[in-house]
């Protein structure tokens, strides 16, 4: 399909602009981790909607189905999002009005996994705008298990990095263009570049730190996070440089938890507030992970709230914090977008 055809689609099926955004940012957050693990992914167009398949199997899909009533006609909104992790179904709380979790048998996974699914018809009372409000919290508490189950899929069962998709040959192009297009809003903040390295550039060091893991030459990241601290958590490589000759530690790659390194850090671009205001909370000797706390996290929103309004409100000391504020690695990062392509953001070799 092209662009065009794309574009009429998605306003024939969705004619309100955010809740394009809604699903389309879906499908990019999904396909930027599996640009991470590997090449092994896929972006179909249905008759219905669209589909990632990431390896062997579906990480993602999204189908639009048309409905009348007497008065008005609607749409039958399905997202489904795969994810991997034992006992998912008991997890989380569900708004059983809209929302499933299903175990699923995929042979390529090796690992408990399952299906979240979200169901709504457009005709419904409510307002989409709040549900998708609610969705949309529910799929970033999700996100750990989202991106476990992208990682299984993108491995063999012997844990080799997959080099294709087996849904390669049916691959849209147009359709993550035409989602890139659309959340432009949001993904600004990456559009590939990053410190003045193109995507191409970037994801030519991924690939060479695959193959480097696989042959035992280069150990994968290990904690603690090296923006937040915390000694347990998953952590993986972030490059701060993509040069070559390739540098895998020191100034030019950082161990990272998922949310410091996906939600604050690549997003200060879009929200360098928020930014900030992250890094009082992991001066204060928190941990990324502290935010699920809720005490915690509603302290961080009205210390956020005071901030926003000039004013004073110190954030309750967690740990012992050892690091000199404002020497930090992290505190020299750039907000300015303009960085993002600016091959002076950082010194070539
Ligand atoms: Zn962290």
């Amino acid at each position: 399909m092209t662009l065009t055809e794309i574009q009429i689609y998605f306003r024939h099926v969705l004619p309100a602009k955010d809740d394009q955004i809604f699903f389309l940012s879906q499908l990019l957050e999904s396909v930027s981790i599996a640009r991470e693990y590997s090449g092994a992914w896929s972006t179909t167009m249905l008759k219905n909607g669209f589909r990632l398949n990431v390896g062997q199997v579906e990480a993602l899909s999204c189908t639009f189905q048309k409905v009348e009533s007497a008065r008005k006609s609607g749409c039958q909104i399905e997202l489904r999002i795969l994810l991997a992790g034992d006992d998912c179904d008991l997890a989380f709380n569900l708004n059983p009005e809209f929302e499933s979790i299903v175990a699923m048998n995929y042979a390529s996974i090796g690992q408990a996994h399952w299906c979240y699914s979200f169901m709504l018809g457009t005709l419904h009372s409510m307002n989409l705008e709040d549900i998708l409000d609610d969705v949309g919290e529910q799929i970033k508490r999700l996100a750990g298990l989202r991106r476990r189950y992208i990682d299984r899929a993108s491995h063999t069962s012997i844990g080799k990095v997959r080099n294709k998709s087996n849904f390669a040959a049916t691959h849209c192009p147009a359709l993550i263009e035409y989602a890139e297009l659309i959340c432009k809003v949001e993904n600004e903040s990456t559009g590939g570049w990053y410190n003045g390295y193109s995507w191409k550039e970037r994801e030519a060091k991924l690939k060479e730190a695959h193959r480097l893991q696989e042959m035992g030459v280069l150990q994968p990241a290990s904690g603690p996070c090296q923006l937040c601290g915390d000694p347990n958590v998953e952590v993986k490589s972030h490059d701060e440089d993509y040069s070559l000759p390739y540098l895998w530690g020191g100034t030019a790659e950082y161990a990272l938890c998922l949310h410091c390194h996906i939600h604050k850090l690549h997003r200060r671009f879009t929200n360098p507030q928020l930014w900030l205001d992250f890094l009082a909370h992991v001066r204060r000797g928190g941990y990324a992970s502290d935010l699920k706390d809720k005490e915690i996290s509603k302290e961080f929103s009205q210390y956020r709230k005071a901030v926003a309004s000039g004013s004073a409100f110190t954030l309750v000391s967690l740990r012992p914090y050892t690091q000199e504020i404002g020497q930090e690695w992290f505190s020299k990062l750039s907000t300015d977008p303009s960085s993002l392509r600016d091959t002076n953001a950082r010194p070539r070799p």
